[in-house]
């Protein structure tokens, strides 16, 4: 099965990204995280997108689709995807139209994580995530149970990112209205867009999108 996860910053695509995975044995493709990868380690896409991200623009669409279609080629072909954060404009959503069915890949699902703007500035800028696997978390809204230690792997270094800021959501929110709801539409005539009120706790948001993967 290969899916998007599609919403706004801070809608809950790497959250519920996270649990799939983990339930379903299905890969987290998300391209902030691998581009956050390269910036990280300084390779000439990383160099060209730090400062684009740091202005919470969008990063070209060339990048992003190489990065996904490598991705996709270091995967076993029965692993399915759940695309996080991608695709974000009408190339890109033709883009992988090209990408999966050049590797025999279909695209089953949408899932639209539809949430309350007002809430969003709230939810990044108290987001933070494990240092060591990437657990994602929340300083109101997911707090580690053992204070300062990971659920998942037990480490105890958490980081921020540098654009989760309340001005660069801002320009996020602008790109994402702007940009990429305007691609809901091409999924919506091909059938396959299932919408889930992502202003809902974590556990109902999972179970609603479970129970539309079965649909
Ligand atoms: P996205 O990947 O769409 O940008 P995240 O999954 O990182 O969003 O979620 C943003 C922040 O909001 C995280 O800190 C996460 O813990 C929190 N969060 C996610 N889903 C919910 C929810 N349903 N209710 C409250 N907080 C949430
Ligand atoms: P969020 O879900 O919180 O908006 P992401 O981690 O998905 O954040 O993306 C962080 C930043 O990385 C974006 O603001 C943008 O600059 C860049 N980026 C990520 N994915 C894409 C994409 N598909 N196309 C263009 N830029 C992207
Ligand atoms: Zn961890």
């Amino acid at each position: 099965m290969n899916i998007i996860l599609l919403g706004p910053p801070g809608a809950g695509k790497g959250t519920q990204a996270q649990r799939l995975v983990e339930r379903h044995g299905m890969r987290q493709l998300s391209t902030g995280d691998m581009l956050r990868a390269a910036v990280k380690a300084g390779t000439p896409t990383g160099l060209e997108a730090k400062a684009v991200m740091e202005r919470g623009e969008l990063v070209s669409d060339e990048i992003v689709s190489a990065l996904i279609g490598d991705e996709l080629d270091a995967m076993g072909p029965s692993v399915g995807a759940i695309f996080d954060g991608y695709p974000r404009t009408a190339a890109q959503a033709e883009s992988l139209d090209a990408i999966l069915a050049g590797r025999g890949r279909k695209l089953d699902h949408v899932v639209e994580l539809e949430v309350n703007e007002d809430a969003l500035v709230e939810r990044i800028t108290g987001r933070f995530t494990c240092a060591t696997c990437g657990k994602g978390y929340h300083d109101k809204f997911e707090q580690p149970k053992v204070p300062g230690v990971c659920d998942k792997c037990g480490g105890t270094e958490f980081k921020r990112r540098p654009d989760d800021n309340a001005e660069t959501v801002r320009t996020r929110m602008a790109e994402y209205r702007a940009k990429t709801a305007p691609i809901l539409p091409i999924y919506e005539a091909r059938g396959i867009v299932a919408k889930v009120d992502g202003m809902a706790e974590m556990d109902d948001v999972t179970a609603a999108i479970e129970a539309a993967l079965k649909s």
